[in-house]
C-alpha cells in the first residue's frame, strides 16, 4: 500500500487540526500533545462544541412534554438530529434510530429486551473472539438468564476471523450472531455483509458492534443489511453519554421495551401499561437532548470531510506507522497488515510492559493506551496479557507518526537500559 504523502492530503490537515483546540495542547509545561488514543475516544471539534454549547445557551428545555417555546424548539433540535443519524446510516426509517447511551447501553438494550423474550435454553448466540467485552459480557449474563449458550468463532494467528469455520457454528440453533465491525485492538476489517448474508441463510439474525467502523468509513445499514448496528458518539467526534442502537423496524416493533419510566408509555393504569411506539418505546425518561444535537453535529463534519477520504488517509497513516513499528527490536504487531485493518496499532514489545512503555511514550507528549482495551479473550487468544495500542484519526499528521517513531525509539532505550 502507498503511504498518503503530504502532497496528497485529501484536505488541508493543518488548518484542519484549528478546529479542535486540545489538539494545539501542550502538556507537563510544554511538551506538545501527539493525540493517538482516538480507538479509546476522539476530540471535538469546534463545530461540535458550540452546537452544545448554543443549545445550552439558547435552545434548551426538556423534550416532548411541554407545549411552551423552549420545549418545541429543543423537541425539533432533538428529532432533526434523528434525522441526521438516519441519513448518515442510510437506514430507511427514522424510527429504526434509537438513541441511547452509547454501544455497551445499546448492546445491553438488545440483550434485555429482544434476548430476554426470544432466547430459551439449548438455543445460541454465536460471537467471535476478537469482541470487545461489551460484546460479550451482556451475552453471558442473557446465557446465565435463560440458559442460552455463547459460542465464539474462532480468529487466526494473524487476527481475521476463521470464516471458512462459520457453516459448522452456524445451525439452526443459532438465533443470533453478534460481531464486530473493526477489531478494537487488532484493527481488523471484518467482512460484515458475508457474515450478515451467511447468518440470515442459517435463520439468525445479527448485531454489529460498529463502535470502531462508523466513525472512519462509510455505514449503510441497508447494504450491511443487518438487523442491529450499535455503536458511540463520543468515539466520531460526539460528546460521551449518547449512542445510537440502529435496528430493523419490525424487530423492534416486536421488542418489549427494557427500561420503564417516563416517555416510553402510551397510557399508564394502575393496572398496567401500554408501550409507546418506536422511537420512544426504548427511550424511557429524558434523554440525552444535548448530547444528540452534539452528535448530529458531528456526523454533519464528519460528512463534509468524507469518509471515505477518512478511510483513505487513515490507511496510509497506519500503513506508515506498521511500517515503522514493525522495525523496532523485539516487537511483535497483533492483527493483519494495514490493507485490511482501521487506524490503529496495537503492539507488544519483548520484555516491556504495555504500561511502562505508554507511561515513557507519555512523558514525551504521545497519547496511547495500554492494557488489554477491553478484550481479555482477544489477548488470552494471541498469548499476551496486555499490549500498546496507537489510534489515529483525519486529525494525525504522517508527522505525528514520526514523533511516536522517535518517541518509541527512546523510549525502548531507555526501558532496556533499566535493570
Ligand atoms: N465495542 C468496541 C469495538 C469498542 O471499541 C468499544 C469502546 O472502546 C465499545 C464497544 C464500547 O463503547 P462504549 O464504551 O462507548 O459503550
Amino acid at each position: 500500500m502507498s503511504m498518503t504523502t503530504a502532497d496528497e492530503l485529501p484536505w488541508d490537515v493543518e488548518s484542519l487540526r484549528g478546529d479542535f483546540p486540545i489538539l494545539a495542547s501542550e502538556i507537563y509545561g510544554g511538551v506538545p500533545l501527539t493525540y493517538l488514543d482516538n480507538a479509546a475516544t476522539t476530540q471535538r471539534p469546534r463545530q461540535v462544541i458550540e452546537a452544545m454549547t448554543t443549545a445550552y445557551e439558547r435552545q434548551y428545555a426538556n423534550v416532548h412534554r411541554g407545549l411552551h417555546y423552549l420545549s418545541e424548539l429543543s423537541t425539533d433540535l432533538y428529532e432533526n438530529a434523528r434525522d441526521t443519524v438516519q441519513r448518515f446510516l442510510n437506514a430507511r426509517r427514522v424510527h429504526e434510530v434509537i438513541f441511547t447511551a452509547g454501544t455497551t447501553a445499546s448492546i445491553n438494550l438488545v440483550a434485555r429486551s429482544w434476548g430476554d423474550a426470544n432466547l430459551r435454553a439449548g438455543d445460541e448466540i454465536l460471537l467471535t473472539e476478537m469482541e470487545h467485552h461489551s460484546n460479550i459480557v451482556p451475552w453471558q449474563q442473557l446465557a446465565c438468564r435463560t440458559g442460552c449458550r455463547v459460542r465464539f468463532l474462532p480468529v487466526t494467528d494473524g487476527g481475521q476471523l476463521v470464516l471458512d469455520a462459520l457453516d459448522d457454528f452456524l445451525t439452526e440453533r443459532t438465533k443470533l450472531v453478534s460481531v464486530v465491525a473493526v477489531s478494537n485492538v487488532l484493527g481488523t476489517i471484518n467482512p460484515v455483509s458475508t457474515i450478515v448474508r451467511r447468518a440470515h441463510q442459517a435463520g439468525a439474525l445479527v448485531l454489529v458492534d460498529a463502535a470502531q467502523s462508523v466513525p472512519h468509513g462509510t455505514t449503510d445499514v441497508q447494504a450491511w443489511d443487518a438487523d442491529f448496528v450499535a455503536f458511540s458518539g463520543h468515539k466520531m467526534l460526539g460528546p460521551s453519554g449518547i449512542g445510537v442502537l440502529y435496528g430493523r423496524e419490525t424487530i423492534l416493533e416486536s421488542m418489549p421495551p427494557f427500561l420503564g419510566g417516563g416517555s416510553m408509555i402510551r397510557r399508564v393504569t394502575l393496572e398496567g401499561f401500554e408501550p409507546a411506539d418506536l422511537p420512544s418505546r426504548f427511550e424511557a425518561g429524558t434523554p440525552p437532548i444535548v448530547p444528540a444535537i452534539g452528535l448530529a453535529a458531528a456526523a454533519d463534519y464528519l460528512q463534509q470531510i468524507g469518509l471515505e477520504n477518512i478511510h483513505r488517509y487513515e490507511q496510509g497513516l497506519t500503513a506508515q506507522a506498521q511500517a515503522m513499528i514493525s522495525r523496532l527490536d523485539g516487537v511483535r504487531i497483533l492483527g493483519p497488515g494495514p490493507d485490511l485493518r482501521g487506524g490503529m496499532i496495537s503492539f507488544v514489545v519483548e520484555g516491556i510492559q504495555a504500561n511502562d512503555l505508554a507511561m515513557t511514550l507519555d512523558e514525551q507528549g504521545v497519547a496511547v493506551r495500554a492494557g488489554h482495551h477491553c478484550a481479555m479473550p482477544l489477548h488470552a487468544r494471541l498469548g499476551v496479557s496486555a499490549s500498546t495500542r496507537a489510534s489515529f484519526y483525519f486529525y494525525n499528521t504522517p508527522a505525528e507518526i514520526e514523533r511516536l517513531g522517535e518517541a518509541l525509539h527512546k523510549a525502548l532505550r531507555v526501558l532496556r537500559r533499566k535493570p
